[in-house]
């Protein structure tokens, strides 16, 4: 194999990927904007599996951002207690909640520069967002599999998210770009694992370098 530069593998990963996972989508399930953002912010530390479970009734209770404040920080501690870390995830939501109200009369702004004003949103939950409910390419969502994979396909020298996905902003077509964040999200969570990467069955296997392959850590 004659190595690629990131630049040419771009177009074959994007070819693949799109055969592979041609509606690839954030695993999260949501209805509207503010279930998103919630759902985004439990995520953290969690398997999405286990947010869905957790948000399947939670998002019965709490249908607007008021009703995230109107209730006792200790109740929506123990609501979301199954996804881990509930008294900062309990925290950020009413805290985001709170600038939601103030500012955008309970909405959820589509913009990056207005979501990165809610307390503990940073560019990968904005980038969720705006991504998966509205289609708009703000960015590239670096999540920890998306961080770790481009990594080993050498695609980014950098292992900070925000450089990276400054990185893949500079080398992927920004038409692709809500495509390709939760597509190798996909290919990093079911093929190139933290653990054990299934290199012989990947179908980068013949373009990628591999490189840093213990480098992962253990998460979902
Ligand atoms: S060949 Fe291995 S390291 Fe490269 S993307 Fe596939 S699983 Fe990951």
């Amino acid at each position: 194999m004659t190595a690629k530069s990131a630049t040419e593998l771009v177009p074959i990963l994007l070819n693949r990927l799109g055969e592979k996972y041609p509606n690839a989508r954030y695993e999260l399930d949501w209805t509207t904007p503010l279930e998103m953002l919630v759902a985004t912010i439990l995520a953290a530390q969690c398997t999405d599996v286990r947010v869905n479970k957790v948000t399947k009734t939670l998002f019965q209770k709490y249908k607007t951002a008021q009703d995230y404040l109107d209730t006792k920080t200790a109740e929506l501690e123990e609501d979301i207690k199954p996804t881990g870390t509930y008294k900062q995830k309990a925290k950020a939501i009413q805290g985001a909640c709170k600038v939601l109200v103030e500012k955008f009369q309970g909405d959820v702004p589509q913009t990056m520069d207005e979501l990165l004003t809610l307390p503990g949103v940073a560019r990968k939950t904005a980038n969720v967002v705006l991504n998966n409910v509205w289609n708009i390419p703000s960015g590239i969502i670096v999540d920890t599999h998306v961080n770790r994979t481009s990594q080993r396909m050498g695609l980014s020298q950098n292992d900070k998210p925000d450089a990276i996905e400054k990185d893949l902003m500079k080398i992927v077509p920004k038409d692709r770009w809500t495509f390709f964040g939760p597509a190798m999200v996909l290919h990093g969570r079911y093929t190139c694992t933290a653990r054990g990467p299934k290199c012989g069955e990947c179908m980068f296997n013949d373009v990628c370098p591999k490189l840093n392959l213990d480098s992962g850590k253990d998460d979902e």
